[in-house]
């Protein structure tokens, strides 16, 4: 049973530099993304097996394990879709779009926002993520700063945006200096599809 995928990226291996590698994008999809999603399988397979045999599970860790790869898994496959390259005008938020309003109105201004979110990344303790996500029917945007791939989430939030900051997403490149890795990380923010998540499509 294989239920979840590796996908393939929406762009060339190399299509991000200068601001991420070729050689960190290649370990990151193909080694770290792939391990989660085929962690995740396995673990759907025991608990298969466990229900076809009518038998006991440690459901206590199998969950914990699952909840973990299932998140990273999902998590990397909205990194890459909201990631471009800069050539293709990644880098800044449509100018006439609702997105932009919506976090003008919630942040005071865009830059104040992405100052929140890059101190977000910043700060977070150890392997995690920073994340931007709206609440539909509550009307609001939020920051996240969820550690490993699924902790301190809170439900029913849709992931707009998402940076990963562990250090396998970055240090190949910026050694210790996350702080740079996160500067440059805007250049090639797909605002596009940023967009378009924010807009339901
Ligand atoms: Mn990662």
């Amino acid at each position: 049973m294989e239920k979840y995928k590796l996908p393939s990226l929406p762009y060339g291996y190399k299509d991000l530099e200068p601001y991420m590698s070729e050689e960190v994008l290649t370990l990151h999809h193909d080694k770290h993304h792939a391990a989660y999603v085929n962690a995740a399988n396995a673990l759907l397979e025991k608990i298969q097996d466990a229900r076809q045999n009518d038998t006991g599970l440690d459901y206590k860790s199998v969950l914990k394990s699952l909840s973990f790869n299932v998140a990273g898994h999902i998590l990397h496959e909205t990194f890459w879709q909201v990631m471009a390259p800069s050539s293709d005008g990644a880098g800044a938020p449509e100018k006439k779009g609702k997105l932009l309003k919506e976090i003008e109105k919630e942040f005071g201004s865009f830059e104040r926002f992405k100052t929140e979110f890059s101190e977000t990344a910043k700060s977070v303790e150890g392997s995690g993520w920073a994340i931007l996500a709206h609440h539909k029917e509550h009307g609001a945007l939020a920051i996240m700063q969820v550690e490993k791939h699924n902790v301190n989430f809170y439900p029913e939030q849709k992931i707009l945006l998402c940076l990963d900051v562990w250090e396998h997403a970055y240090y190949l490149d910026y050694k210790n200096d996350r702080a740079k890795f996160i500067e440059n990380w805007w250049n090639i923010v797909n605002w596009k599809e940023v967009e378009k998540r924010f807009m339901g499509e």
